[in-house]
């Protein structure tokens, strides 16, 4: 079954980098550590901020990443005082070398999922991208995450250097028996900036043709082999009313200087929304992102025509021929 899942005023979404720090350098990385802080929060720190998003007159969802989470000495309890504060759900993105023993340190009843990525259905694209050994060493905490009784998620961050082996994907992960599949659009933010500014004729992001001829089927393939799989929309069809997630939902981003977004493509820029300022939520200035998000342009997103407006085709009327959607709303195709 296919679902177009729609913003929701019933929950909040809280995605936490606790660090920048990461022992890789991916080519796509969206870590930007001049505008998101090198230092690690400490524990008492990032407990105190989960505080802060908690809501619990709706389902409050915490993913937490960095950099690389599990770097963190402090994680395990990060996770045990999530649970206590009452998150219902927690999810730990990793790049799956799975640092400080960490699954030995929690168990599966205190977290949801973890999400490894994966950006090549083989070592030679994975790693191309991600660095040598990377494919080894993330199947392998794969396998050891799932032995150990963890739900475990992919995320694949789809671009023209990995598109090729996207519907490799299915089968590789129903023989290591992940649940869940998040194909990615990538971001032209962060490394993918620098990456893109050098490639002369290829762009990272697949155009609408590619991206709808490839991405819906292997999403259906892969539930159709049992894994359950989101993507996003990235373009309206003709009648689809463009809604922006800043405007009608709870996402946060937080970042270890302190910086709170509520739309990531706004992360490589000083436009967040809010500032952590001695533990208290203090809204920033005018200008911020919030008040692009009221904007109505054609094009549909504002900050993607600002940011990575390649995506967008246009007519010889000069007016585009479809509509970005908020880079929040997603395809969801269950088994
Ligand atoms: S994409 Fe993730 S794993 Fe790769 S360098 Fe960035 S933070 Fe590290
Ligand atoms: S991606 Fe665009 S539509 Fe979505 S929250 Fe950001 S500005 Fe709004």
């Amino acid at each position: 079954m296919q679902k177009t899942v729609s913003f929701t005023r019933n929950s909040v979404n809280v995605f936490f980098h606790i660090l920048t720090r990461c022992n890789l350098r991916c080519r796509h990385c969206y870590i930007n550590p001049g505008q998101h802080g090198q230092a690690d929060l400490d524990t008492d720190t990032v407990v105190d901020w989960l505080s802060l998003f908690h809501q619990s007159a709706k389902k409050s969802n915490l993913i937490l990443l960095g950099g690389e989470p599990t770097l963190h000495p402090g994680l395990p309890e990060i996770v045990k005082a999530a649970r206590r504060i009452g998150y219902d759900s927690v999810t730990i993105d990793t790049n799956g070398y799975l640092f400080n023993d960490i699954l030995d340190k929690v168990r599966p009843a205190e977290v949801d999922y973890f999400s490894f990525s994966l950006d090549g259905a083989t070592p030679e694209t994975n790693d191309r991208i991600r660095g040598a050994g990377c494919y080894a060493r993330c199947t392998e905490g794969i396998r050891k995450a799932i032995a150990g009784g963890f739900a475990v998620s992919v995320i694949y961050t789809v671009s023209s250097e990995n598109a090729h082996e996207l519907p490799l994907m299915p089968p590789l992960l129903k023989g290591l028996g992940v649940r869940r599949f998040f194909i990615q659009v990538i971001g032209i933010r962060g490394r993918s900036a620098e990456v893109e500014s050098h490639l002369a004729e290829k762009p990272l992001q697949l155009t609408k043709t590619r991206w709808e001829s490839l991405v819906p089927p292997v999403a259906r393939q892969a539930a159709d082999a049992g894994i359950a799989t989101i993507y996003p929309k990235v373009f309206l069809a003709p009648g689809e009313t463009f809604e922006c997630a800043g405007n009608v939902a709870d996402n946060y981003f937080i970042f270890p200087n302190g910086r709170v977004y509520r739309c990531p493509l706004c992360e490589d820029y000083p436009l967040h929304a809010m500032t952590i300022v001695s533990d208290r939520l203090v809204r920033t200035g005018k200008i911020n992102e919030a008040d692009l998000f009221t904007l109505s342009i054609p094009e549909g997103c504002v900050i993607n025509k600002l940011v990575q407006g390649g995506n967008i085709e246009y007519g010889e009327n000069g007016e585009p021929r479809y509509q970005i959607a908020c880079c929040l709303l997603k395809e969801e195709v269950s088994p």
